[in-house]
């Protein structure tokens, strides 16, 4: 009960108290008064005499009855009152009693409730603990079972292996590495790599592009007596963040010794290659020389002449194959390189046809030739090699043609200042079956029953690759039994033809020619002298410099190889002395072009030397002029 309610109970008891109190009085005092008047009137009717007492007597008995009445209730009351305070009081208690129970008891039950929640989260934690700890456990077998197996492999494994933290702080580093370092530990691998050098160079090179790039690095490095190959591998974590570094180095020392092997076996062979080359090379150029020389002359009957040709023929086959064996061994050296040079485009189509037809001729063969659409008049291109593959093209048409003939076929368009060139070259031979017209193009590889005297399966091979290196394509048509059509297709650039190159030079020239190896000597000078200029030999270096100091020269013809000195040595000796206009000669095309320059070299003929390369290197430069 609150206060509110408690002031308006008492007010109410206060109001009840005052009515019994003005109820008890008037009740008296009616009582009294109507007492009175009975007692009056009895002692009226009894006629006893009636006195003051007897008017006082009753009121005053009846007025004191009333006020003990009054007094009396009003005491009953007010005990009534206080005991009903009291009871109200106690049963407030008791509700207080009751109500802080229930709250206790509800406070009880909550707890309880609680008590249990609380008891089943822990046994639901007490279950999904123990579900983890299994889990935790089986994962930590898997785990132990993994690393098992990974330390048998770091351990079986030949490799090196080192890993490190960012920081760089070595975290392993397996038994190879440990006894290649001669450490027990990996605070004594650590110790080594802090003390710098070459062995923590080995391990420590390219960390920070590793952990810039996060990408692998690959190198090598020698430790000791042994090469390694050092493998690096960022370590990143699944929220892809460097957490160190693998390095794994795989000891290569067998392997580059056995690459040095092949490589020195590989440069003995074409050591050897070369070697051949250039001894056979210089008769036989010797011979292509003097037997044009001869031809030339007009000295000969039919037959002589025919015979004279076939030597020539031959010779030049020969030199092809020889040049089809250097750039097959520079394939497989893959050193070999492309020139660029001026070639005068109607000449080198010209010189296609004489020998092809003097090819033909041998064979008894005809010679169909012609030339469809307007070219440059110089294209840049290897010169020696697009000859190489075409002479190889007109040998097996030659060669694999019993009757009838062969022909070579241009036809070629200028095409966004680019000369665009198919060169075809038919016979009417044994033809190429279906099945072999892909193989034909493997090294060493001959058609069953095709096989000639000189055949020797790389021609074909060889000018393929030529072709691919030079920017060009090689399409074969053939019909077994009816014949064989070989296009090769170019785009030539346009080549330098500036007027001075084209000034035409009849002067007679006095040229100093250094060339070490007589026959070629023989055939040069032969060749110089029937053009009408005057020669003046040197066989070494040293001669050549000695013979230039005194004579007065309009021209130097220079061979590449001399016994004591290079060709390009003795061009820079040369042009110390005097400004001179120099050419070289040359079996190979050792250097680029600008090589040539750098050196003051003005071109290059390629051997063997003919009447008509001499002719036109002659010609091209205004010698007189340079001088
Ligand atoms: P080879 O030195 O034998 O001529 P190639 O590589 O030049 O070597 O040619 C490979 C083979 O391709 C030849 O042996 C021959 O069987 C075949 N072949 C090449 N050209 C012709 C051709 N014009 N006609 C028929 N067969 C050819």
């Amino acid at each position: 009960m609150n206060y509110f309610e408690r002031v308006q109970k008492q007010i109410r008891y206060i109001i009840f108290q005052r009515s019994v109190s003005m109820i008890t009085i008037s009740t008296g005092i009616w009582v009294t008064l109507l007492v009175s008047a009975l007692y009056w009137v009895l002692l009226l009717y009894l006629d006893d005499g009636f006195y003051l007492i007897d008017l006082c007597m009753p009121l005053g008995v009846g007025f004191l009855f009333t006020t003990v009445a009054t007094l009396l209730l009003s005491k009953f009351f007010g005990k009534l009152e206080e005991e009903r305070r009291l009871f109200s009081q106690l049963r407030e208690n008791e509700l207080q009693l009751k109500s802080s129970l229930a709250k206790t008891y509800i406070e009880i039950i909550n707890q309880r409730d609680e008590k249990k929640k609380l008891s089943q989260d822990h046994a639901r934690l007490r279950g999904s603990f123990s579900n983890e700890k299994q889990q935790r456990q089986a994962t930590q077998a898997a785990l132990d079972e993994q690393r098992i197996f990974n330390n048998a492999v770091i351990g079986l494994t030949p490799d090196v292996i080192l890993f490190r933290d960012v920081e760089g702080k070595v975290l392993g580093a397996n038994e190879n590495l440990l006894k290649l370092l001669n450490a027990n530990d990996n605070n004594e691998v650590a110790q080594q790599l802090e003390l710098g050098g070459v062995t923590a160079e080995a391990f420590t090179r390219g960390d920070a592009e590793v952990k810039e790039k996060l990408t692998d690095l690959t190198y090598e490095v020698h430790i000791d007596n042994l090469v390694f190959q050092m493998r690096k591998r960022p370590a990143v974590n699944a929220a892809n963040r460097l957490v160190g570094i693998i390095c794994y180095g795989h000891d290569i020392t067998e392997l580059k010794h056995e690459q040095a092997l092949i490589e020195q076996s590989s440069q003995a062979k074409s050591n050897f290659i070369s070697t051949l080359s250039h001894e056979l090379r210089t008769p036989l150029n010797g011979i292509v020389g003097l037997s044009e020389i001869l031809l030339g002359t007009g000295h000969f009957k039919a037959d002589d002449l025919r015979n004279l040709k076939a030597i020539n023929v031959n010779a030049v086959t020969l030199g092809n194959i020889f040049n089809d064996v250097i750039d097959l061994n520079k394939f497989e050296r893959r050193t070999f390189a492309v020139a660029k040079e001026n070639v005068p485009w109607p000449d080198f189509l010209e010189s296609l046809e004489t020998l092809a037809r003097l090819m033909a001729e041998q064979k008894f063969l005809t010679m169909d030739y012609s030339v469809e659409g307007q070219g440059f008049d110089y294209v840049v291109t290897d010169a020696t090699r697009l000859r190489q593959m075409l002479w190889n093209l007109i040998t097996n048409a030659v060669k694999f043609t019993v009757k009838g003939g062969i022909g070579i076929h241009v036809k070629q368009q200028i095409v966004a200042s680019e000369l665009e060139v198919s060169i075809a070259v038919s016979d009417s031979g044994i033809g190429i079956d279906k099945s072999e017209q892909q193989k034909i193009f493997d090294l060493y590889y001959q058609v069953k029953g095709t096989k000639q005297a000189t055949g020797t399966g790389i021609g074909l091979h060889v000018t393929k690759e030529l072709c691919l290196a030079l920017g060009g394509r090689l399409e074969l048509q053939s019909e077994l039994g009816k014949g064989s059509v070989f296009t090769l297709f170019f785009k030539f650039k346009k080549g330098e033809s500036e007027k001075h190159l084209e000034t035409k030079n009849k002067e007679s020239l006095n040229i100093m020619l250094v060339e070490d190896v007589d026959l070629n000597i023989l055939v040069a000078s032969s060749m110089l002298k029937g053009l009408g200029h005057k020669v003046v030999p040197a066989k070494t270096g040293a001669e050549a410099i000695q013979t230039f100091k005194e004579g007065s020269f309009d021209l130097v013809l220079l061979d590449m190889q001399l016994p004591d000195m290079t060709g390009l040595m003795v061009a820079d000796e040369l042009r110390k002395i005097k400004k001179i206009p120099m050419i070289a000669l040359t079996a190979n095309a050792l250097h680029e072009y600008g090589e040539y320059i750098k050196h003051d070299v003005l071109d290059v003929i390629t051997k063997p030397l003919s009447v008509k390369k001499l002719e036109e290197v002659l010609t091209r430069y205004n010698i007189r002029n340079l001088v």
